[in-house]
């Protein structure tokens, strides 16, 4: 084992002289606390730590341990349902600290169900059995990546702790290895898969405009800029809760405590839609509160990625909600300036862009070691400081990601939520679920999309020029197309997260409520030719019913549509036939 002795320190970081070799990205144990820290840099004989946890009290001439490997995390049955810091040790739901130099969680018993038998071939990724806990949900115990041999011995179904060797197996070269139910793996290598996936189908997450108009696929990447109080914890939080993922990674980075608070409050208590079970039983949530380390805070990310990763190997679609990586960005900025690293654009590292890569290219649909399908899909909020998306977190971040969804302030602050701006968010992948559409009973879904987003840019177009002449004096086909785009958004992109019937909206009733819409924006255009006006229009009940359907007509009520749609078509009947005998020529 390599020792160092602390020459230097600064806040995390800290310089020590080495008696031994050190690798690159060691784990260590810093002074007498064991404190635990990653070798970040070698420089002739010093190398240079970043302590995850508090180094207050820590002096010069403290020892430095070196692991003798990278710096890991222990992977297993037990994440599920539990919160942690950013090196996945154990937070109370308050989101305490947890003991200086913790490494892991106390083991947890689950029930083991053995999936192999003395003699079996195993290689890395494998499922070598089941393991259930209290929440009854069947997790698989996996052979890590890199080890593989036959089985000389297998323990009995049974409970056991997460910890206890399982399995014993004999490997090509006569070693052995012995599995149990947790394994550990280094956080910043991505783990290794079978073969990478084209993306054939979207993350469904029950937002309108996030599904209709700019999906992300199931193991895609999406980005989320949006300034202060635009909605961006609001918006993952109800993608957490609604999407339709397996697993869901909530990592709370860097923001500030009481933020993180409501979701560790909140998720708790909430239940898994579709199939009424706790929805904590889904979800491992990871938190670096801005008043905890720094250091942990940078770590946290690679840690979240590789606890998504897990759950992907055992064919799992998991998706990791980051709020946010601007913040995570901040703690790479403060601990590169510790350790005196030139900064770049913004006071960021050079390496922002590319660790901004690594992170968003651990997203992917894969064939596992195991030969299942599972998939990642990362989520990163990023909150530019004042809004301006040209600094270098937002403008790395838009390289790497296939979706965007950009927060708008003017949306926010007239409470339009989500605050989502149609024409400045995209999808790369958009065309590809076409057919995923079609099978999902919208073959026409990029047809009504196409409408939907003309008809939002026509809006913008028609609205500059109303802010020159004034509304009134745009022709009336022109104030119609108007009228159309406030239907379209207010009864279709405004989605209310707090709305028990409206914060998850199915894939189903989003292409119901489009096909209306549409229906209803051509006739309403159509009947400017028998003299109807837009406020003819505002003035129809079912109109007004139309803009609030998605309050009023939930995922299991579709049939309704076909009233209301049945409704429309006799007011719009009854008004065109007022209209044209109004104009008709009297006698
Ligand atoms: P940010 O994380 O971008 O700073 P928040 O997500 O905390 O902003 O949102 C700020 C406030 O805006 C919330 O407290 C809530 O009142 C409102 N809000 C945001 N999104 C929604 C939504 N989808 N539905 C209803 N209200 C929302
Ligand atoms: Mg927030």
């Amino acid at each position: 084992m390599a020792r160092a002795h602390i020459r230097w320190i600064s806040g995390p970081v800290l310089r020590a002289r080495a008696d031994g070799p050190f690798a690159l990205r060691e784990a260590v144990r810093v002074g007498p606390q064991a404190l635990l820290g990653e070798v970040v840099r070698l420089d002739g004989d010093d190398v240079i730590v970043q302590v995850y946890e508090d180094t207050t009290g820590l002096r010069p001439g403290a020892d430095v341990v070196g692991d003798g490997t990278p710096l890991a995390i222990p992977l297993g049955p037990g994440l599920l349902g539990n919160i942690f810091d950013g090196l996945l040790r154990p937070l109370s739901n308050t989101g305490d600290h947890v003991a200086p130099g913790m490494r892991r969680a106390a083991p947890a018993t689950f029930r083991f169900t053995p999936g192999v038998q003395v003699g079996d071939v195993v290689t890395g990724g494998a499922i070598f059995g089941d393991a259930v806990g209290a929440s009854e949900r069947v997790q698989r115990c996996l052979v890590p990546p890199h080890v593989a041999g036959t089985v000389l011995t297998v323990a009995a179904a049974g409970s056991y702790a997460d910890d206890v060797p399982l399995v014993s197996l004999r490997d090509a070269a006569g070693g052995t290895h012995t599995l149990a139910m947790v394994h550990t793996w280094p956080v910043r290598e991505p783990r290794p898969v079978r073969a990478r996936l084209p993306a054939t189908a979207p993350l469904v997450t029950g937002q309108r405009i996030l599904d209709s108009l700019f999906p992300v696929a199931k193991g895609g990447k999406a980005a989320i800029p949006g300034g202060f109080g635009t909605g961006k914890t609001v918006l993952l939080e109800a993608l957490a809760k609604g999407c339709d993922a397996d697993v869901i990674v909530y990592l709370g980075c860097g923001e500030r405590g009481n933020e993180l608070a409501g979701v560790l409050e909140e998720f708790p208590e909430l239940t898994d839609p579709s199939n009424g079970r706790p929805l904590m039983e889904r979800t491992v949530i990871i938190a670096n509160t801005s008043n905890m380390p720094v250091a942990a805070r940078e770590a946290s990310i690679y840690s979240a990625v590789t606890v998504a990763e897990y759950f992907r190997d055992q064919g799992l679609a998991v998706a990791l909600m980051a709020d946010s990586t601007s913040r995570w960005a901040e703690a790479l900025r403060e601990v590169s300036g510790r350790f005196g690293e030139l900064p770049g654009e913004g006071g960021y590292p050079a390496y922002l862009s590319s660790r901004l890569a690594d992170f968003y290219e651990r997203a992917a649909i894969v064939d596992t070691l195991g030969g299942n399908v599972g998939s990642v899909t990362v989520i990163g909020a990023i909150s530019p400081p004042s809004g301006d998306f040209s600094e270098p977190v937002t403008s790395h971040t838009k390289r790497y990601v296939k979706a965007y969804w950009t927060l708008d302030v003017k949306r926010a602050q007239a409470r339009f939520y989500p605050a989502v701006h149609p024409l400045q968010s995209y999808s790369e992948d958009a065309q590809t679920f076409v057919p995923w559409w079609a099978e999902h009973g919208a073959a026409e879904w990029w047809k009504l999309r196409r409408r939907v987003l003309t008809l939002l840019d026509e809006q913008a177009h028609l609205e500059r020029m109303a802010r020159i002449i004034g509304k009134d004096a745009l022709p009336v086909r022109q104030q119609m197309t108007l009228f159309c785009a406030d239907v379209v958004n207010d009864g279709f992109l405004r989605q209310s997260a707090f709305s028990p019937i409206d914060r998850v909206c199915s894939p189903a009733r989003q292409a119901v409520m489009m096909r209306l819409l549409a229906k209803i924006v051509d006739a309403a255009e159509a009947s400017v030719a028998s003299g109807v006006h837009p406020d003819d229009l505002r003035a129809l009940p079912s109109l007004r019913a139309l803009v609030r359907m998605g309050e009023e007509i939930g995922d299991d009520a579709l049939d309704r549509f076909h009233d209301l749609e049945a409704r429309l078509d006799t007011d719009f009947a009854a008004l065109i036939h007022a209209k044209e005998a109004e104009h008709a020529p009297v006698g």
